[in-house]
């Protein structure tokens, strides 16, 4: 995931239409008018100002944005839960398709991370033969759950994006390769830590965080 603290404001087209935008589309949820729920000048103007928000990256995956899939625009909370938040700039986020997806319109209540507002790199371990997330072993309960909800939302576990994460790691120096509780990071600074080697590495949860634990950096291109 990508950290995107939202430091830009929203688009002006955005201020300024962004209430009119936003009632077009209640009466469409309403079911008192139809069409798609914004306009396709709507749309440019949103994916243009999101497309800057996570470096041109999907926020749940780091997909490449334009190079291996579209950019949709993504509700944090979906618009058919609240309309009323349909065109609100900081419910709005980049995301791929294959998020997006199976994301669709589920009702989450707060338990996707927000990656505009937490940074995700706390929660979530690599492992480094499957490429799998799992939520961190440091997080309390609460946090865990809000990790494994994320994965499961975005449906993180995407063969081909574990794959990528297994390359990510082997791209690195060979001698943090093997590394226990090696950390690394992305390109874009939103550090996941490498589970320890040998195989069976969650068996030994202490070994993670051992003095001397190698630290370097991957990129973690078009996952
Ligand atoms: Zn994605």
């Amino acid at each position: 995931m990508v950290h995107t603290p939202r430091t830009s404001p929203p688009p002006a087209e955005l201020v300024t239409h962004g209430k009119r935008w936003t009632v077009r589309y209640e009466s469409i949820a309403s079911g008192s008018s139809t069409g798609d729920w914004a306009t396709q000048s709507a749309k440019k103007v949103l994916a243009v100002a999101l497309r800057g928000l996570a470096h041109g990256k999907c926020v749940y995956c780091e997909s490449a944005l334009g190079v291996t899939t579209y950019l949709e625009i993504e509700h944090y909370v979906a618009k058919t839960v609240t309309p009323a938040l349909a065109f609100e700039w900081t419910n709005l986020l980049p995301a791929c398709r294959l998020c997006n997806n199976p994301k669709s319109e589920q009702d989450h209540k707060g338990a996707l991370l927000k990656p505009d507002a937490v940074d995700p790199e706390p929660y979530f371990w690599i492992h480094p033969d499957t490429g799998k997330l799992e939520p961190h072993p440091k997080l309390d309960a609460v946090q865990s759950r809000r990790a494994n909800e994320t994965i499961r939302i975005c449906d993180l576990q995407r063969p081909a994006l574990c794959t990528k994460r297994v390359e990510m790691l082997m791209r690195s120096a060979p001698s943090d390769r093997f590394a226990v509780g090696g950390a690394m990071r992305s390109s874009h600074g939103v550090q996941v830590r490498a589970a320890p080697r040998p195989r069976n590495p969650w068996s030994t949860p202490d070994s993670r965080n051992r003095p001397g634990a190698v630290h370097t950096r991957a990129r973690m291109n078009e996952c």
